[in-house]
């Protein structure tokens, strides 16, 4: 097709190249819209199974009401939801927004990660040359699954104001190997990753015992720790002064615009509770709330999604972050 077209001339030559490098990027980032909405699908098992520390290939998905397994035809990321509206095709049953949402944002993220290693450079040359799968294919693999975690963090911790130790712990040592091969992607070594995670562990560790010691209470809770010395692994240490300042700027927005949600008396019980006698079930809920009634007043909101969100901000937008404070510095005193 291309060689006829170009028989008509120079710019008909020109359009077709312009065409097969569209439809190159095209095909590039339909391939990992659709991966990253599968990621989002299996991330909606882990967020929904691992809390309750439940297998999380076995058994197949299934409806939370009627258990009936999902087919999988009725288990396309995002269409099957679209195509059932929201209902459980057995039963009926409403099934949450949130499991296309997880599985659309995974998705877009996937795009923009990718987007971001090829520089938007997706044509022909590109594709060819060496360096495409160092330079783009593999930062881009091994980074989506650092964004995965902090996506099932999040949702994990809005859910049970929890960071399982099961995604932070074995994702500081992945996140510092990962560094090593793929770290130039995003300009970071392997030093940069180790010193990361160390100031990491070490800052949430200080601000918990500082807090400790003047208010008598934990600030935080005990996973930020372990979720921030992850982020300094896979981002390098020269993230953590931007993760921190905007985790917590961003974190106190969302307490001044919805803190009343977040209530202390409004903690989730641990997991597993529900699976309990009603009665006992209700007795640890009493004695959970008489144990925090001492502050009222005060808010407890999960940091982990603000943490997440700081980190997702600096790995897909750097470079812009970058150019920004430069800017203001220059106007600055
Ligand atoms: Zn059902």
């Amino acid at each position: 097709m291309g060689r006829i077209a170009c028989v008509s001339g120079r710019f008909a030559c020109a359009r077709v190249a312009d065409v097969n490098e569209f439809t190159l990027g095209g095909v590039f980032l339909v391939g990992v819209f659709m991966l990253g909405a599968a990621v989002g699908s299996f991330l909606n098992v882990v967020i929904f199974r691992l809390p309750h520390k439940l297998s999380l290939v076995r058994p197949g998905s299934r409806c939370p009401s009627c258990e009936t397994p999902i087919r999988v035809w009725h288990n396309v990321p995002i269409v099957s939801w679209l195509v059932l509206r929201g209902r459980c095709a057995s039963c009926g049953v409403e099934i949450s927004p949130r499991y296309p949402l997880v599985e659309l944002v995974m998705a877009l993220l996937s795009v923009g990660l990718f987007h971001g290693f090829s520089q938007g450079l997706l044509t022909t040359d590109v594709v060819q040359a060496s360096t495409f799968f160092s330079d783009v294919v593999m930062p881009y693999a091994l980074y989506l699954i650092f964004v995965a975690a902090l996506v099932a963090v999040t949702f994990i911790d809005l859910d049970w104001f929890i960071i399982p130790d099961a995604i932070s712990l074995p994702g500081i040592p992945l996140g510092i190997c990962v560094a090593a091969v793929a770290g130039p992607a995003i300009g970071i070594d392997v030093w940069d990753a180790l010193i990361g995670a160390a100031v990491g562990a070490g800052v949430i560790v200080t601000l918990i015992l500082v807090y400790g010691w003047i208010r008598g209470r934990e600030g935080m809770g005990g996973g930020d720790w372990k979720l921030l010395a992850m982020i300094g692994a896979w981002l390098g240490w020269q993230a953590l002064p931007f993760v921190l300042l905007m985790s917590s700027l961003q974190g106190i927005v969302f307490v001044l615009l919805l803190g009343r949600n977040f209530a202390v008396d409004a903690l989730p019980p641990e997991p597993g509770v529900e699976e309990m006698a009603d009665e006992m079930a209700d007795e640890m809920a009493d004695a959970e709330t008489s144990e925090v009634a001492e502050g009222v007043g005060q808010l407890a909101i999960p940091f982990g999604p603000f943490l997440s969100l700081a980190a997702i901000e600096l790995l897909y937008f750097g470079p812009e972050i970058d150019d920004l404070l430069a800017r203001l510095l220059e106007f600055g005193p």
